[in-house]
């Protein structure tokens, strides 16, 4: 039987318990073998607005998933050069007895018109869309993808914040698995002011 993979990108500036929860969540719903983490090594999109090396916010991943059952950090994007594209990674991580499963947020999916190589990306994976409670009923543009809706809940938690709250000096504790909080302090990373 092929294998049931789950592929969900981000830039984890820092990694969070929503991601957490969200991939844990798929990988039942679904019955995936695993989710896979995939950090961005060079997110395009975001340019200037990411924080942390790729390195810091695989390694920030890499020590939130230990201990959740069947949930992995991957390193494919970081150690490709280049810009991070979603076609890319699939193509990567594909293999003849794999079926991927690409996770999104509802926020992503809208933003799926701008990706590049957004056509080839149809036959790649079925898409996941995760749906938080409030959310708008979204699903990715025009015709032709493989795609399902999987309910999760809402944890109103972001990577944003939570730089927001450690420039600040305030905890992130109980937002992110407290090894992550370890991790960023003995990396000394999102300090000072902004
Ligand atoms: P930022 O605030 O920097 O944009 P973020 O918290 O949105 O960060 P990303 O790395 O941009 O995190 O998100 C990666 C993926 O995780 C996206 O598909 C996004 O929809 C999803 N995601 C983000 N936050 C949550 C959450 N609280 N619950 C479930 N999924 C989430
Ligand atoms: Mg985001």
């Amino acid at each position: 039987m092929a294998e049931k993979i789950g592929v969900l990108g981000g830039t984890f500036d820092p990694v969070h318990h929503g991601h957490l929860a969200a991939a844990a969540d798929v990988r039942h719903a679904l019955g995936l073998d695993r989710v896979l983490l995939v950090v961005a090594g060079d997110p395009w999109q975001k340019r200037g607005r990411v924080e942390a090396s790729a390195r810091d916010r695989l390694a920030l991943t890499e020590v939130a998933v230990v201990g959740i059952d069947g949930v992995e950090a991957s390193a494919v994007e970081v150690d490709r050069a280049g810009a991070s594209v979603t076609a890319d990674t699939l193509e990567s991580l594909g293999a003849p007895d794999r079926d991927l499963y690409l996770v999104l947020g509802a926020d992503a999916v809208a933003n799926m018109g701008s990706w590049r190589r957004l056509e080839d990306t149809k036959a790649l994976a079925t898409v996941v869309v995760v749906e938080r409670a409030g959310d708008l009923d979204v699903h990715p543009p025009g015709e032709g993808w493989r795609y399902v809706h999987v309910r999760i809940p809402r944890l109103d938690i972001s990577s944003t914040d939570l730089r927001a709250r450690l420039h600040a000096g305030r905890p992130v504790d109980g937002l992110v698995p407290p090894a992550v909080v370890a991790e960023i302090h003995a990396r000394g990373l999102y300090t000072g002011g902004r």
